[in-house]
């Protein structure tokens, strides 16, 4: 389980912003004359109405969704500064004369060079996947079909998900997982729901399944597509719902293969393994031990397993396979797949360009290689000091505040004061990268380049299952605006790419960093206490260190927290779902609160200055609700409400807000107001 801190970048925008300058020594604020753009604010809103239409409100009537992005804002304009950066890197890279150019830049330029050579693209058509094509129609036995589940080359979809992770309860150990999978669409509720818009999603759907195979010259494809979806819906119907999938309790089940096989008979174990080449001893030299996360799913779908024809999973595996390797074929498939996954799904009528996807190749399959140059360019040793320094500041104001809880008992609130204690911050990048030495990269052969680079990446992980952890590890790249809290390993975790304005910025005024980058560190914190992170003890193992009383008084607080956000409604009739989100609604209360102590602490006894008539706690919650200055597609909107963890911005802004008293005497927010709240009522969790 990884905790990010935002929606994932499918939701990418676009706009335009010049490189900025390195370190200055007294840089002035990006944003306004002391870090919040205040023309942005609407004034005819009353900050009680919608806080986040208050702040935002006149920067959004004039904001434009560029066509090749599913948003805009301040995430967005980060994305595309990274983009711009990653890509002036690479521009560098070709310029150097070949042989000059270390190995490591040169494959670098080789993959870039292969993924943005679309006259090769065209010119190959199918050659370069028809291997491939040709072994998935000729399947002929469940095993067969099994093997091509589990084939990393072959990067199809499969009834089971297998992935290398640490052991919840050992995190000293690697485990293999394995959890439910094979959807093409991105939950559940898209196949099941009654639903008008849904319905109109599973059209196109079968549109987009039958056109693929049709492109890739196959017949009767709309009969094939009628089964695919027959199928899917299938699985959909047996497997879990988001809610379950996030319980820690609940997905996490320990056994050994041979207990696999008796949970699920009907689907060939031995034949998946063996392509992936799993060993069946694990450490202690007992036999290998699994851990699956919806346990009641797997029976009944290795039965739909069983059922189906092969010859039905052939075509199941080949459009999956097409989806997968569409971006590297010929403009037909990449168009057509975009149009579906890009335009239906997120609104997007333009894919972006050609260099752009480039280097976002680049950072998936040589992320360390390409971050290790952005880094040396764009992360100046004095950000990640003053980022360190605000990380510590934001976990001594937890450890203040954990130790002045009400609801909490003695007991437990040392277990929460140890855990702080142990936290592990990360910041800006690795202390050791990567080695992609044994991956290599042909600069003809864009299908094999990528497949080679999954395969490097798994051949590493399994290298080291019966070893030791690596805790110094990474999970996302120093190019990345995000963030996350790994609970196994107790560490929070911020690539130097978010450590910009708006979030954070050397030239601002500290109210706005503790709303910026604060709000954001206090969030991830959060996860460690969130309603499954605080399932983890400081060392990262998954076990209980509560009592059963302060357990419940949690959560009683958490339930609140859902029905606060079920009522959220981000388009007519679509709501949010509380259950799914609880864990991000929480880590954004919780870390907005201890971002106002740590600010408050900053001040050290000091008033705060008043700044062109605001207070600093005024300062504090616009800079807030300016990091979500975000204007979405109403197809993005559906898609994270139905699929993804984190509730869309508005809500993010006026959700967290609303359950804060100093908020309310900042801004005099009255009972009458809209999102007014009773006292009472407010979420107060740490
Ligand atoms: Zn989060």
């Amino acid at each position: 389980m990884r905790l990010v801190f935002a929606a994932p970048a499918w939701a990418a925008i676009a706009c335009c912003l010049a490189l900025p300058a390195l370190a200055q020594d007294i840089p002035s604020p990006k944003f306004g004359r002391w870090g919040v753009d205040l023309s942005s604010i609407d004034h005819s809103v009353k900050p009680g109405d919608n806080f986040f239409l208050y702040v935002n409100g006149n920067w959004l009537k004039h904001a434009v969704i560029p066509p090749d992005r599913a948003s805009t804002g301040g995430f967005q304009d980060l994305q595309i500064l990274s983009e711009r950066r990653m890509r002036a890197i690479v521009d560098g890279l070709e310029k150097e004369p070949e042989a000059t150019l270390p190995p490591d830049q040169r494959k670098l330029r080789d993959l870039y060079d292969a993924f943005t050579d679309t006259r090769a693209i065209e010119a190959a058509g199918l050659k370069p996947v028809r291997q491939d094509l040709n072994h998935l129609a000729s399947l002929q036995t469940k095993e067969d079909v099994a093997r091509a589940m589990a084939s990393i080359p072959l990067s199809t979809e499969s009834l089971y998900d297998i992935s290398i992770s640490v052991d919840d309860k050992h995190p000293d150990n690697y485990a293999i997982d394995l959890s439910q999978s094979g959807l093409g669409l991105p939950d559940r509720d898209y196949y099941l729901k009654d639903d008008k818009a849904l319905a109109a999603i599973r059209t196109a759907y079968r549109q987009y399944l039958s056109d693929m195979m049709k492109l890739a010259g196959m017949t009767d494809t709309d009969a094939r597509a009628d089964r695919i979806l027959a199928l899917e819906t299938r699985i959909a119907q047996v497997e879990w719902n988001r809610a379950d999938r996030r319980d820690e309790d609940k997905i996490y089940n320990p056994m050994t293969v041979a207990q696999l096989k008796t949970l699920a008979p009907q689907f060939p174990w031995d034949a998946f393994f063996a392509e992936d080449r799993v060993p069946m001893t694990g450490r202690d030299g007992h036999p290998r031990m699994v851990i699956v996360a919806e346990k009641s799913a797997f029976g009944p779908l290795a039965k739909i397993f069983a059922d189906t024809p092969v010859s039905t999973w052939r075509d199941y595996l080949i459009v999956h396979y097409l989806h997968s390797f569409a971006p590297y074929l010929p403009k037909a498939f990449d168009d057509r797949d975009f149009a579906f996954y890009g335009t239906v799904l997120t609104g997007r009528t333009q894919q972006l360009d050609r260099a752009t996807r480039g280097v976002h190749l680049l950072d998936a399959l040589l992320g360390e290689d390409l971050g290790k140059l952005y880094v040396a360019r764009y992360f100046p040793p004095e950000a990640k000091a003053k980022a360190e320094q605000l990380v510590q500041n934001l976990l001594k104001a937890y450890e203040a505040d954990i130790k002045t809880l009400s609801w909490m008992s003695p007991a437990t609130r040392e277990k929460a004061l140890e855990k702080i204690r142990e936290f592990t911050p990360k910041i800006g990048y690795p202390t050791h990268w990567r080695d992609y030495s044994a991956y290599s990269v042909v600069r003809g052969d864009l299908v094999g380049d990528v497949q080679r680079g999954n395969l490097f990446e798994w051949n590493r992980e399994l290298a080291r299952i019966n070893q030791p952890v690596d805790k110094s590890e990474w999970d996302m790249t120093p190019p990345t605006i995000n963030a996350y809290y790994n609970p196994p390993f107790n560490e929070i975790v911020f690539p130097a790419a978010i450590l910009q304005p708006p979030f954070f910025d050397p030239g601002a005024d500290d109210a706005v960093n503790y709303g910026g980058i604060g709000a954001v560190i206090g969030h991830e914190i959060s996860h460690g206490f969130d309603d499954q992170g605080s399932k983890y003890n400081g060392k990262g193992v998954f076990e209980n260190w509560w009592t059963k009383q302060d357990r419940a008084n949690f959560n009683a607080k958490t339930a609140a927290l859902v029905k606060q956000y079920d009522a959220y409604e981000p388009l007519p009739g679509l709501h949010i779902i509380g259950a799914n989100t609880l864990g991000e609604n929480i880590a954004d209360n919780a870390g907005l609160a201890i971002a106002l102590k740590a600010y408050h602490i900053a001040l050290a006894g000091r008033p705060a200055p008043v700044i062109d008539g605001l207070t600093g706690d005024q300062r504090f919650y616009l800079a807030f609700g300016q990091i979500w200055r975000t204007k979405m597609r109403d197809s993005a909107i559906r898609t994270q409400t139905l699929s993804n963890e984190h509730s869309v911005a508005e809500f993010r802004v006026i959700g967290t807000t609303r359950n804060q008293d100093e908020w309310y005497k900042a801004f005099d927010v009255k009972p009458g107001d809209k999102y007014y709240l009773p006292p009472d009522q407010r979420v107060h969790l740490w």
